[in-house]
């Protein structure tokens, strides 16, 4: 058996979430410490809980926003780490784990912050990126609208967020995906390098950029999901 690759597929740094408690160097540090092979730094977009501030021009915004990853990216290549960019876009409380895009596609596009669900999904895939709906079946204090699902929108589902507070929030999001034979993605949604939850996906082939990850599960490659530690449950 070749060596396994292990890759966090969810998280947050400072830099770029107002909720997130660890800089992209910490959380670069932290997981390399951990055992991880590569992560993906996907900080809360615009319409999720941002560290950005919103009267600032669009490109200070969007380099502000990028800061976590391109911090992580660089002590990644320091200490052996792979570091991969994706971006966690919310509106209203529906979120979505974006895999594919790049900094010069965000600054080419200001409106995408007002995009409406389906617009963002049709065209961020028009422009290759990757999709998991993020912990669809979440039910917290901070999500004020009812759970929406857009499965003919997406590629993949969160089949396990180790920030989920319940177990049958992890079990639902199973049954979507395979309901409607979407691909699966599982991820830690970490937000603090001394809170290690230890999930992700652990891969047989090696990865060395996005792509890799994209075409690893797009084409449902064997994978263990790893559930770490629980939270609540
Ligand atoms: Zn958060
Ligand atoms: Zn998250």
């Amino acid at each position: 058996m070749d060596k396994l690759f292990t890759i966090e597929t969810h998280l947050h740094t400072s830099q770029g979430s107002a909720c997130a408690h660890s800089t992209g160097a910490e959380m670069a540090r932290a997981h390399k410490a951990a055992g991880y092979d590569a992560i993906i730094l996907t900080d809360h977009f615009f319409g999720g809980n941002t560290a950005v501030p919103r009267d600032l021009p669009w490109e200070e915004r969007i380099e502000r926003y990028c800061a976590g990853y391109e911090e992580a990216r660089f002590v990644g290549e320091e200490i052996g780490l792979k570091v991969f960019f994706g971006i966690e876009w919310a509106w209203k409380g529906t979120e979505f784990l974006t895999y594919g895009l790049d900094k010069a596609y965000l600054l080419a596009h200001p409106e995408m912050e007002d995009w409406d669900i389906p617009t963002y999904l049709t065209n961020v895939r028009a422009a290759g990126a990757y999709v998991s709906h993020a912990h669809p079946f979440r039910q917290a204090d901070y999500l004020t609208h009812a759970p929406r699902f857009f499965p003919e929108y997406v590629d993949a589902v969160e089949v396990w967020n180790c920030g989920n507070a319940k177990a049958e929030y992890n079990d639902q999001a199973l049954s979507y995906a395979e309901k409607y034979g979407l691909a699966q993605t599982a991820g830690s949604d970490g937000h603090d390098a001394r809170e290690m939850r230890g999930g992700g996906m652990r891969f047989y082939t090696e990865m060395e950029t996005i792509w890799d990850f994209i075409r690893a599960v797009r084409t449902r490659q064997p994978c263990e999901i790893l559930r770490g530690k629980k939270k609540e449950f």
